[in-house]
């Protein structure tokens, strides 16, 4: 069993997605959507289009790809999380 701060890619996937505070950024977001309007518009448009990919496609693997790209490639800072 792994400790519960140690989750996969598919829990915090899920849970930033059910969540309304944006995971890369921590500002609001909607539920079920996977960033803020303003991370997910600085992502490129393939990687936004892949968001739409269900859990059961890879959604988690895409998810931290975009979490990766948004904290490497962009200026928005990454919300220090608790
Ligand atoms: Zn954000």
């Amino acid at each position: 069993m792994s400790a519960p701060h140690n989750k996969s890619l598919t829990e915090i996937a899920w849970d930033d997605l059910a969540s309304e505070i944006c995971g890369h950024c921590g500002r609001k977001k909607q539920k079920r959507q996977s960033f803020c309007r303003r991370c997910y518009f600085a992502l490129p448009e393939g990687l936004r289009r892949q968001l739409y990919t269900p859990f059961s496609g890879g959604y988690a693997e895409i998810y931290d790809e975009a979490k990766t790209y948004l904290q490497c490639e962009t200026d928005i800072p990454r919300a220090v999380r608790a």
